[in-house]
């Protein structure tokens, strides 16, 4: 019958709208923003940059490669490498972003420079409460403002933060045991070459 949709969709209403005086669980509105309804484990807004560390500069882990630079699809990050190089997490030197700029009035909060990171160093932010009067300035966030511990990625995204820092020490440890290997190998083959020139007669 035409309209029976619209009656059984206003009998739900009526069930939550009545029952919510007797059931905490249906109610669904908070009063924002006194009140915050806790924000889902995906839930995403616009991308930041992850340091380890106590130092945001130092422990930056953005290595400036540029690759999230090229895929942004409305091409709103700006990034100058820097001359100089810092040890990344593993002890390694790496380049660093001198300049790391995300103009937050043009991303369209599509994940993609987070996907296509070798490095784990941006992330989604759930942070939403960011209007602003001036349009240029004020929405154009730089390294230093983009720039969150890793402590607030584990806030935010725990389950998921948990995943990241597992994959890292595991990077580091094969890192670690190819290292080891070859450096093993090597004291192998100059012991095979110090015995070989003693056993060659002169
Ligand atoms: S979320 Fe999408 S639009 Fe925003 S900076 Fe990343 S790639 Fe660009
Ligand atoms: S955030 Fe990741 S992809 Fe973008 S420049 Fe830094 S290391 Fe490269």
């Amino acid at each position: 019958m035409i309209g029976t949709g619209i009656l059984k969709g206003m009998a739900v209403t009526l069930r939550n709208f009545a029952g919510s005086y007797f059931e905490k669980e249906r109610l669904t509105t908070v009063q924002y923003p006194e009140e915050r309804s806790p924000l889902p484990e995906n839930y995403r807004n616009f991308p930041f940059l992850i340091y380890d560390t106590e130092d945001a500069a130092a422990g930056l882990r953005c290595v400036a490669c540029k690759i999230c630079e090229k895929e942004c699809p409305p091409q709103c990050i700006y990034i100058v490498k820097s001359e100089d190089k810092k040890p990344d997490y593993m002890g390694k030197p790496q380049f660093y972003p001198a300049v790391f700029d995300i103009d937050i009035s043009v991303c369209m909060s599509c994940q993609i420079c987070v996907e296509v990171c070798p490095f784990e160093a941006i992330k989604m932010d759930k942070e939403f409460e960011l209007s602003k009067r001036e349009r240029f300035d004020n929405l154009l966030f730089r390294r230093e403002q983009l720039s969150k511990s890793n402590d607030y990625y584990h806030k935010i995204h725990p389950v998921e933060a948990a995943a990241v820092d597992k994959n890292l020490a595991d990077a580091a440890a094969a890192a670690e045991a190819k290292k080891k290997a070859a450096a093993e190998a090597a004291a192998k083959a100059a012991a095979a070459k110090t015995a070989a020139a003693k056993t060659t007669p002169a």
